[in-house]
């Protein structure tokens, strides 16, 4: 019956390697949450990808719904991303001098971007994120930096601070090794809660470099703000001189071409990229007005470099993905598809009664195991919903279906999901429901 458990899938050359893993990486891993912590068993270890689908070291088989946590909007093995990267292979890997392939993905960028007009390529979204705060602070000569609860902006010092249960809260880091000097100027309030916003500007007036706040908040959970409150963010920083940095790491070309400042119609002072910009190559940006760009070095005082910064091989992926992007009806398309595969599941959730929501925006979707219509602020978020999750996560891998390791994380659809994927999905979505409900 839907009710039974299906059996586990063989995780035994992933176990072996993840063994050997835990000798040479701290928790086995080089990056956190793949160590399947708050999911049940060891981590998979992938070999290899196509399209929508991938293979781990055991050969199962999963449809990917995490995409490598955003960037591949074209799927795995994308005929025009692997032609490009292969013809620039021969060419040269880097140089660390300027190339024509930099020129042309920031013309692609640029003239398909009513918001920045000048960028910045760098090699990681943090270091996008990083780069952008120095460029706040130089810029308005002022140190303070407001964020909010539940946005990650990666994990530089500044930015590794989150909120304590107060309306304003001073300094309390999440990650050791933060100096307290540091956590001291970064404010950390709630997200949708205009008073802690306003109360945040008379408190610390004219100290206040910049706000910033994810395009969409879609690391915790996706909590979706409203139009209203992007626009009293926007309100309140101008008139109090402070810039609006939005962190569009992963919504930007996600929710459109020109991302969450498009979709909130909203000029933010300088918006940081990562993820889809390099099609699954280490690539990063931050981009602004041609003024506040004459800041960084070397026209200006704020110092910012990369020796892989513009790497070739990462530009010609770069430029292969948003070729395709720019295509008419791409996003238009993309969306529909994610908006039937939800809407199916939302019917069939509500058809049950059973206790989760399915919530969404353009191409990402969540499921959050809560009666609450809405959720608009990382608190509300109940932690035991987790453990529902993790039965949801395992019943989904054994049945072919690749879900991120951890309920705080969105899924993804890509251009590469067909039709017949994503009703294969579907199923095997309701059946897991069924069997957590
Ligand atoms: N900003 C946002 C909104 C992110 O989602 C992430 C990563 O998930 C980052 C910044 C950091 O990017 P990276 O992991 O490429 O350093």
């Amino acid at each position: 019956s839907a009710r039974t458990k299906t059996a586990d899938i063989s995780r035994e050359k992933s176990a072996q390697l993840f063994e050997k893993a835990k000798q040479y990486f701290p928790g086995g891993v080089n990056s956190p949450v793949r160590a399947f912590k708050s999911v049940y068993g060891t981590p998979l270890f992938i070999e290899r990808g196509d399209k929508a689908h991938i293979w781990d070291a055991d050969e199962n088989e999963f449809i990917d719904f995490c995409c490598s946590w955003g960037p591949l909007i074209l799927g795995h093995n994308n005929d025009q991303i692997r032609e490009a990267v292969t013809a620039q292979l021969s060419k040269g890997l880097s140089f660390g001098a300027p190339t024509a392939l930099e020129n042309e993905l920031a013309e692609l960028i640029i003239s398909n971007n009513r918001f920045i007009e000048k960028i910045r390529f760098v090699s990681s979204g943090t270091e996008a994120v990083m780069s952008a705060i120095r460029l706040a602070r130089g810029y308005t000569k002022r140190d303070k930096i407001v964020k909010f609860e539940g946005c990650y902006h990666g994990h530089s010092d500044s930015l590794l601070v989150k909120a304590g249960s107060g309306l304003v809260t001073f300094g309390e880091t999440s990650s050791a090794g933060v100096p307290k000097a540091f956590a001291d100027e970064t404010i950390v309030i709630a997200l949708n809660d205009k008073e802690a916003l306003t109360a945040v500007f008379d408190q610390f007036k004219d100290q206040i470099a910049a706000v910033i706040i994810e395009g969409v908040p879609a690391n915790n959970g996706l909590l979706l703000q409203t139009k209203e409150y992007i626009h009293y963010l926007r309100e309140i920083t101008t008139q109090n001189g402070a810039l609006l940095i939005f962190d569009e790491v992963i919504t930007g070309f996600r929710l459109g071409f020109e991302g969450a400042a498009a979709y909130y119609d909203v000029q933010p002072d300088i918006i940081t990229y990562g993820k889809i910009i390099g099609g699954g190559m280490p690539v990063g940006a931050y981009g602004a007005s041609k003024e506040l760009m004459s800041c960084i070095s070397p026209d200006g005082s704020v110092y910012q470099a990369g020796t892989l910064s513009g790497n070739p091989v990462a530009m010609a992926a770069g430029i292969a993905t948003c070729k395709v992007l720019t295509q008419p009806d791409f996003y238009k398309n993309l969306n529909a598809k994610t908006e039937l595969f939800v809407s199916e599941i939302r019917n069939y959730i509500e058809e049950k009664n059973y206790e989760v929501k399915i919530f969404t925006i353009a191409s990402i979707f969540w499921f959050a195991f809560t009666d609450q219509e809405a959720i608009l602020k990382a608190s509300e978020i109940d932690p035991n919903s987790m453990e529902l999750y993790k039965l949801m996560h395992r019943e989904l891998l054994n049945r072919g279906i690749y879900f991120g390791p951890s309920g705080y994380e969105v899924g993804f659809i890509s251009h590469a999901h067909t039709n017949e994927d994503l009703i294969t999905a579907k199923q095997h979505i309701f059946a897991a429901l069924d069997l957590v409900f």
